[in-house]
């Protein structure tokens, strides 16, 4: 059994939304529910934004010294590491990653990102300006002022510390939306940063829907800026609150449909294969840098498809709650419903399923999705297309390296990129076009 948090955390207390209602945090695993917790809306928002702009503007946490708040998010980073198995297992039981990973990568990075930015909080310098022997330009670094986050749920508690701990170093007020998906590891981090010396008021955090919830904070008129990781399409209308509102900052990392290339010149091809099945496979393929295009140059096409193809079968899902597992369950029905969907898409618009390609584990009642690889893929196809945001890779060949280039280029995206070769003029020359 384990004590989940179910309360908006707003105002450094545990309160219920101001409506009442709560929504159930399910265990993509077993289709489960792990407790309901309370669904902040705009109401909730407002309160929690309130909160934040009291405690900002009177300087409880902004009108300390950067060393003395840089001190705290240290304290927080070991509270953080003193609540590890705790914190693994919310993570694991609220969105099905594997737990021999929610330790050493979610838990591992969180406690370095906030001790991280506790050490830099002192050193972070102004400037002087060049000007005339008559004036005095300063360049100071400030805080915003209250800050929004919003944050996805495919690694909850490290994106949210990507956001927290800069924008706290800075001495900034926060309230957090995260995922509805993922509030569990959210909610408890909230009070273990009371407990680390974080005043209340300073770090809000409102679970909620994105049309609610997420909508009232990015059209707050108090909030001073937002900053967002999710899909592109909600990256989108983040800066439209903004500009409909009061043209606060929004900073947005968005989609992704990443390229991996491999020429036949690639110097140690087995590394590669292995890499390639790692950034597709690990964490479900939920991660905006998958590497769900595979360019693969044509003297070695067919050799890799089927070695591709291997490793993906070392891939298959399974109970996230044994150590030895690499790959759990998607993280929901709506996920899992999608992933199926562009399968069949695929499927019907003539790309060659090499693997996977279905459910799996439905006794479970958990959202299990076969690693899934696609060859003789067009880059005019869906799967090539969209992002997925699941492990189903696409495979496409090309002739000649500036083919690669412009099917590698030929996208919506551009978050990341990988190319594979011991050539290093080849390497420079597509990393600059990339
Ligand atoms: P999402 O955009 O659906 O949701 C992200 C957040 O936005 C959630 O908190 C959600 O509640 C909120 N939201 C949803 N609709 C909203 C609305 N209408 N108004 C306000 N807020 C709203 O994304 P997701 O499904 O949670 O995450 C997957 C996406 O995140 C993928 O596209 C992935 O590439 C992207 N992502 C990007 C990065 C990056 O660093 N670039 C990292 C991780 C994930």
């Amino acid at each position: 059994a384990v004590d989940a948090p179910s309360q908006l955390f707003i105002d450094g207390e545990h309160v219920d939304a101001l409506s009442g209602e709560r929504f159930a945090a399910v265990n993509p695993a077993t289709g489960e529910t792990i407790t309901e917790v309370a669904l902040g809306g705009a109401a909730d928002i407002d309160a929690a934004v309130d909160s934040a702009r009291t405690a900002f503007e009177d300087g409880r946490w902004a009108n300390l010294a950067p060393r003395d708040r840089g001190q705290v998010l240290i304290k927080l980073a070991g509270c953080i590491e003193d609540n590890a198995e705790e914190l693994q297992l919310l993570e694991t039981l609220d969105v099905g990653k594997p737990i021999r990973y929610s330790r050493r990568v979610d838990v591992a990075q969180t406690v370095n990102t906030y001790a991280w930015y506790g050490e830099a909080a002192d050193k972070l310098y102004g400037e002087i300006a060049p000007t005339g022997p008559h004036a005095l330009g300063m360049i100071t670094k400030e805080p915003i002022g209250v800050v929004g986050a919003v944050t996805p749920w495919n690694f909850p508690m490290m994106m949210n510390s990507w956001k927290l701990a800069p924008a706290l170093m800075a001495g900034n007020s926060v309230v957090l939306k995260p995922a509805e998906q993922s509030p569990l590891t959210a909610l408890r981090i909230g009070e273990l940063a009371l407990e680390a010396g974080i005043p209340p008021g300073v770090l809000n955090v409102v679970p909620g829907y994105g049309e609610t919830a997420g909508r009232a904070l990015g059209r707050h008129p108090f909030v001073d800026g937002i900053t967002f990781t999710g899909s592109t399409e909600v990256g989108k209308l983040f800066l439209e609150y903004s500009a409909k509102s009061n043209m606060k900052r929004v900073s947005a990392e968005t989609g992704g449909k990443t390229p991996n290339i491999i020429f036949a010149d690639a110097p140690d091809l087995d590394f590669a294969i292995g890499a390639v099945g790692f950034s597709i496979f690990w964490n479900t393929g939920e991660m905006c840098i998958a590497g769900s295009r595979l360019l693969v140059e044509r003297p070695i096409y067919d050799q890799v498809v089927e070695r591709v193809g291997e490793v993906a079968d070392s891939w298959a899902p399974g109970n996230p709650l044994d150590p030895k597992t690499k790959a759990g369950p998607v993280v929901d029905d709506t996920q899992l419903q999608k992933i199926i969907g562009y399968i069949e898409r695929g499927t019907e618009e003539g790309a060659r399923l090499v693997t996977g390609g279905s459910r799996v584990l439905t006794e479970t009642g958990g959202y299990f999705v076969e690693p899934t690889v696609f060859a003789d893929v067009r880059n005019d196809m869906t799967i090539a297309r969209e992002e997925i945001f699941g492990p189903v890779l696409s495979i496409i060949p090309f002739d000649t390296q500036q083919e690669a280039l412009e099917i590698a280029n030929d996208t919506r995206y551009g978050l990341s990129a990988a190319v594979w070769t011991s050539n290093l003029a080849r390497a420079h020359t597509m990393a600059a076009g990339l």
